[in-house]
């Protein structure tokens, strides 16, 4: 279900304390400007209602996150959780992670998340997909050494494509599951998504991989 339209979602963003305003003004200072420390940073690209990076967040207070989701309706329910539970280390950006290199520096991010994010299943949009070689080369230019990224998702077709797309851009695949949640060893810590309890309660199967990139720019 897709919140896109509940009134006055923008206005509240755009005066919230949790969401970082022209994100594009950091870039290369996140450490410094918005979490005052030298932690590492992990970002969620497509968090919906921010169930997975809130819980993430509590439980990794010596980790920064930041939360990125291109709808104000649907972050809007994420700034929700925050103002019930506030966390230091938690900051959210509303932005079409198509620009992602304009905000963060090369070497400024150490892991990213995707979860369920949308398929775009005609193939002239594939671009789209944020595990596209294209979204991929974009992460590329913001990833440390060594980085690493973990998607998960219960379509099987967009995660073949996704599996694909990996050697492609230059990234190496470390972990991988077709039946994520029979998976002893990849499931240790799992946190689940609001889409994954929806669609591993329907019986359909949960694809994960982990994947690394050696060669930051
Ligand atoms: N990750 C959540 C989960 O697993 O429950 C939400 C999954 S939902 C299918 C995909 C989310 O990604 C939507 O909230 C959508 O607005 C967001 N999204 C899609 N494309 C995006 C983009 N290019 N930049 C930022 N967010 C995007």
């Amino acid at each position: 279900m897709r919140l896109r339209n509940i009134t006055g979602s923008r206005e509240f963003i755009a005066e919230n304390k949790y969401v970082v305003h022209e994100p594009e003004k950091y870039k290369g200072c996140w450490n410094k400007e918005i979490f005052e420390n030298d932690r590492p940073i992990h970002i969620e690209i497509g968090m919906g209602k921010g169930r997975f990076i809130t819980e993430l967040a509590s439980m990794n207070p010596d980790i920064n996150y930041v939360g990125i989701e291109k709808y104000s309706s649907v972050l809007l329910r994420a700034i929700q959780k925050m103002e019930a539970n506030e966390l230091k280390n938690l900051m959210f950006i509303r932005m079409d992670a198509e620009y992602i290199t304009d905000v963060f520096a090369g070497d400024e991010i150490d892991r990213i998340y995707l979860n369920f994010s949308d398929p775009w299943p005609k193939d002239r949009h594939a671009k789209r997909r944020l595990m596209s070689c294209n979204f991929l080369n974009r992460y590329t230019q913001i990833m440390k050494a060594g980085g690493v990224l973990e998607f998960k998702t219960d379509n099987r077709e967009l995660f073949d494509f996704a599996v694909d797309e990996v050697p492609a851009a230059g990234w190496e695949i470390l972990k991988l599951t077709y039946d994520l949640h029979n998976d002893e060893e990849m499931m240790k810590g799992n946190i689940m998504t609001e889409y994954e309890e929806r669609f591993s309660a329907e019986g359909n199967p949960i694809c994960k991989y982990v994947i690394t990139i050696q060669n930051s720019t």
